[in-house]
């Protein structure tokens, strides 16, 4: 497609130039202020739209977003890259966990946002009009929340687009994680993409507040294999890496406020049946236990003592 120039709100960058600035737009009628790389190649080609931050304490996926937009540059490029690597701004200065604390709202189950709505919607609104509907391809980046632990994985969504459900599927294998999830998460970033006819995936890699080297590579590595999939990037095709493809992501929440026991670790294969854990009182009287709905492998624990009542447990990939 031709790229002369690249702009998203009141940024631009012009072929073979790369810009980084902070778009300003009103949410709740205060400015909200949202850094980003523009990325405009030297060749024509697609279009690439990355996002962390997000969920705004999952730093492995900020840490690679940043990497990426500070050291892509235009020369190497074929097509256009958008970077926004925090989206969450406010909930990132407060280390919030899951929610923007302007509303209390989960960021990634109000996409595609509502221009009327609450913060958070605001946000998701103007970040859907003028970023994400702007990509042929769309990676969002997470990590694994301040309470979560996880083992990698890559997640798409089958929107009943087989043309987009398809590119969906091979953006999560080339990615390079082993674990593929065919799930739907209402509200969040990659499904709204996907239903808009976007390819798009969701990539986990971190959690805990940790950020290590090998997380950040995750990310990293994953968006290199995909620029040079996609003919975006020098390097050739990447080489196939080994893939397991799930098509259940079961959650399990707690039906109590309490203390949460788990008996599993992340990577455990687990049954069908199987006790993953229990919620206790104070007194140590069993709440509730978290019995395994299928066999699969865990995917993710909350790893805090502390549990409120509808908060996840954790997570079943079957
Ligand atoms: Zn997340």
């Amino acid at each position: 497609m031709p790229n002369d120039v690249l702009t998203v709100g009141a940024l631009s960058a012009k072929r073979g130039q790369k810009q980084y600035g902070v778009n300003e737009f009103p949410v709740q009628d205060k400015p909200y202020r949202l850094p980003m790389w523009l990325i405009n190649g030297n060749a024509d080609g697609p279009m690439l739209v990355v996002t962390a931050g997000v969920h705004p304490a999952e730093y492995a996926s900020i840490a690679a977003a940043l990497e990426l937009g500070r050291s892509l540059q235009p020369e190497n490029l074929r097509g256009q890259v958008i970077v926004v690597p925090v989206m969450n701004i406010p909930a990132f200065a407060a280390r919030s966990i899951y929610i923007c604390p302007l509303d209390g709202k989960n960021l990634n189950r109000v996409f595609p946002g509502n221009a009327q709505g609450t913060a958070s919607e605001q946000i998701a609104d103007w970040v859907f009009r003028n970023v994400i509907s702007q990509a042929n391809y769309y990676v969002d980046l997470h990590g694994g929340d301040l309470i979560e632990a996880l083992v990698p994985f890559t997640i798409f969504f089958r929107s009943g687009n087989e043309r987009v459900d398809q590119v969906s599927q091979e953006m999560a294998k080339v990615f390079g994680i082993r674990f593929l999830v065919c799930s739907e998460t209402p509200g969040s970033t990659f499904c709204a993409a996907s239903r808009a006819g976007i390819p798009s995936i969701l990539a986990e890699s971190g959690g805990q507040g940790i950020w290590t080297p090998r997380h950040v590579a995750d990310h990293t590595n994953g968006l290199n294999r995909l620029m040079r999939h996609l003919n975006m990037i020098p390097g050739g095709a990447p080489n196939p890496s080994p893939s397991t493809l799930l098509e259940r992501f079961l959650w399990l929440r707690s039906e109590h406020a309490g203390f949460w026991y788990p008996a599993v670790d992340v990577n455990d294969k687990v049954k069908a049946g199987q006790n993953l854990g229990c919620v206790k009182n104070c007194e140590g009287d069993v709440l509730q236990n978290a019995i395994s709905p299928a066999d699969g492998v865990v995917l993710f624990i909350v790893s805090s003592l502390a549990i409120n009542q509808t908060d996840p447990l954790l997570a079943v990939g079957a």
